[in-house]
């Protein structure tokens, strides 16, 4: 059995479920903590800054986490401005968490049809006019960027459209297909191995969701780890059309392999 020096790791299905607690989760990164082993959560989540993740991880999880354990669709979509775009004018579509931290890089957001770059995220705001003003922008031949199109979000109220739908409307509109930052797409875990700084052999990318956390692992050359605590069924294991390096039903499972 392979060691790994490094960790990435999924949140939702994989450290917690919605607001319950995976306490076999838990144990695993407190050990993590303890032995002082490289790792990070990978969340396509973009409606939350780093540091309110950490807050969360910290109060409601019992796990004493640093901002640098974090990594989200929103960091990666920053790294990649920088490295692709780093004098873009920007439209954004999203909310204050991903403008802020868009802001503190150091980016002007114009919400002008003439940008350069169209940032588009979750926007539980968002309205017709909004939409048409980015349409326009990418008309005009703007760079069409997204943070990640996860379809649903399971609200108390039941499952609510999520930025993917967002997504769909303005490829229908404007026949672009944008660059897709989230999970399964190649620049989240680029910009979190580079972060981790550990050769992508060397580490393991743990998840709940084949689609998501396994595909990006599959797709980047990075093993994986499916947990059965979320998404995908143990029943769809043998049906996969690629298997996951290795399948646990928690992480108690994997404990003697750190
Ligand atoms: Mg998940």
């Amino acid at each position: 059995m392979k060691q790994y020096s490094g960790y990435l790791i999924d949140l939702d299905g994989t450290t917690y479920y919605g607001k319950r607690r995976i306490p076999t989760a838990e144990l695993f990164i407190q050990e993590l903590l303890a032995r002082d082993i490289p790792f990070k959560f990978l969340t396509n989540n973009a409606t939350r800054q780093i540091h309110q993740i950490q807050q969360m991880l910290e109060q409601d999880y019992d796990l004493p986490v640093k901002d640098s354990h974090i990594y989200t669709s929103i960091i990666a979509m920053v790294n990649y401005l920088q490295h692709h775009h780093p004098d873009a004018e920007l439209f954004v579509i999203g909310e204050e968490p991903l403008k802020t931290e868009l802001r503190q890089a150091g980016f002007t957001i114009s919400q002008d049809r003439s940008a350069d770059v169209v940032v588009q995220a979750l926007n539980r705001q968002t309205n017709y006019e909004e939409l048409a003003m980015a349409t326009q922008a990418i008309l005009n031949g703007a760079t069409f960027l997204v943070t990640n199109t996860d379809q649903l979000i399971p609200t108390a109220d039941g499952l609510y459209p999520s930025s993917g739908a967002t997504t769909a409307f303005l490829k229908h509109a404007t026949s672009i297909e944008p660059i897709v930052m989230g999970k399964p797409h190649a620049p989240i875990i680029e910009g979190a191995l580079e972060q981790l700084g550990l050769p992508k052999d060397e580490v393991l990318m743990i998840g709940d969701n084949y689609q998501t956390d396994i595909q990006v692992g599959i797709q980047n050359g990075v093993d994986t780890l499916l947990v059965l605590t979320g998404v995908t069924q143990k029943e769809e294991v043998p049906h996969l059309p690629v298997a996951p390096t290795y399948v646990v039903d928690n992480l108690s499972q994997w404990m003697d392999k750190i």
